[in-house]
């Protein structure tokens, strides 16, 4: 028996293979890697691994013993070149591994700065993979000149790593405001105003024009003509899905590989889950870039491929670290037309996301108890009305009992 095939052994990888084996399936399961480690977890990379809080073994998703004993057999440091649809077997150097079913949980590459504009100078780092954390480990000492380009959050984690450590730490971001793509401008605010008070210099509307040195980098020219002395280069300017083998394979793309409802591509043997999958949300064919959508999508496609029939119900949550903030976000704010926003005691502020009066989605900045109500609110497909979201004179806990469900008077 061939059985389970999964190409990419990260987050979403290890959810199938360790949910298919829950349930039963008593087939074999392969997961293929193409970096050498055993499944790890990425949000440590930009946070307590890069300031040397988190050890490496804390990073694993699984103990060791997981894999052999629940007869998973990982494949690691073997990048799968091609797959062949026909004989239904995917290739591995000299190696074919034959499947029954495949899923690809292949995620994505950080986008690289063009050799164009210095991007392949060293000295010049993306955040990806363990590797990449690894390589630019020795650069982070006290007082060295660092340069952020993109005010995303991993960019913004970074920045806040380095200001940690004691380096001089600029951001440039080429849009009006950091996290301008993510977050209305009241999570902008907060996060920029807590930035400066750590001292790193957040450049915003300002572009790259190009890096600068020989071999190594040791500047860089702005959009605005201005020069800065740089020590290295962190570039955080997104994320691309990895598709190109299921491209190769002839399988449906469009903002990832497609998925249905299901998990299912347009091949019914296989399977796509996690950050390189896209799915139906809203009238719009979306890709979410999030540890819970990664569990929740790869627990999904193992569920279906062991005989359920069950559709995604996607509940995106996502969170970031910077200095003493826990920012926790729930839902999509895609479409929203309005904002309130909650101020909470000290460092805390939370930042509800509305479209009329059906709450979409909230920020909450170092307050779990309003992300924990938001969150409850909007999976149940509930809303709470933004008058009283914004009257501080009810408190968090009893927001919560007066969500409603939005008919179509309140949504007017
Ligand atoms: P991945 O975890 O990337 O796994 C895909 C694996 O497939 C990789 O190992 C890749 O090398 C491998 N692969 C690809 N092609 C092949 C091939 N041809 N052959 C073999 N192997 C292949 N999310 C949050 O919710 N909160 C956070 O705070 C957060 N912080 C993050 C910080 C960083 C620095 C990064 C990089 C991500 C962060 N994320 C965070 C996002 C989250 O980690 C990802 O959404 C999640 O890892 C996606 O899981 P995945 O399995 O789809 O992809």
């Amino acid at each position: 028996m061939s059985g389970i095939v999964i190409i990419g052994a990260g987050q979403a990888g290890a959810s199938v293979a360790a949910r298919a084996r829950a349930l039963g399936f008593s087939g074999p399961i392969t997961m293929i890697g193409d970096e050498p480690m055993a499944p790890y977890q990425r949000p440590p990379l930009s946070k307590g691994y890069l300031l040397g809080e988190t050890s490496l073994e804390r990073l694993f998703l699984r103990a060791p013993s997981f894999w052999k004993d629940n007869a998973i057999d990982l494949k690691l440091g073997a990048p799968v070149m091609a797959i062949d649809r026909e004989t239904k077997t995917v290739k591995l150097g000299e190696e074919s591994v034959r499947y029954d079913q495949l899923v690809l949980a292949t995620g994505s590459s950080a986008r690289r700065l063009p050799a164009a504009v210095g991007g392949q100078l060293d000295g010049v780092y993306t955040i990806r993979t363990l590797a990449d954390v690894d390589a630019m480990a020795v650069e982070f000492r006290a007082g060295r000149k660092l340069l952020i380009v993109g005010g995303g959050y991993i960019g913004l984690e970074a920045a806040a790593v380095g200001a940690k450590l004691g380096l001089k730490v600029t951001l440039i971001e080429m849009a009006p405001r950091i996290l301008q793509r993510v977050a209305a401008l009241a999570t902008s605010d907060f996060f920029r105003e807590l930035h400066t008070g750590h001292g790193v210099a957040i450049r915003e509307n300002i572009g790259l024009d190009r890096l600068t040195g020989v071999g190594r980098v040791s500047g860089a020219r702005l959009s605005d003509a201005s020069e800065l002395e740089v020590d290295f280069v962190i570039v955080g300017i997104g994320i691309a899905p990895r598709t190109q083998l299921a491209s190769d394979a002839g399988l449906v793309i469009d903002n990832g590989v497609v998925t249905d409802a299901f998990g299912r591509t347009s091949d019914p043997s296989i399977w796509a889950a996690g950050e390189c999958a896209s799915f139906s949300l809203g009238g719009g064919r979306i890709r979410l870039e999030s540890v819970g959508h990664a569990i929740d999508h790869g627990e999904l496609v193992a569920q279906n491929m062991v005989g359920a029939s069950g559709p995604y119900e996607a509940r995106p949550w996502f969170w970031s670290d910077q200095y003493d903030v826990k920012l926790q976000i729930a839902g999509l704010n895609a479409g929203h037309d309005r904002i309130v926003v909650r101020e909470g005691d000290g460092n805390s502020r939370s930042v509800w996301y509305y479209r009329r009066a059906q709450l979409l989605a909230l920020d909450a900045m170092n307050d779990p108890r309003s992300y924990m109500v938001g969150k409850r609110v909007i999976e149940a497909g509930q809303t709470i009305l933004p008058e009283q979201v914004s009257d501080t004179s009810i408190d968090v806990k009893s927001l919560q009992s007066l969500a409603i469900k939005v008919t179509r008077a309140s949504a007017a």
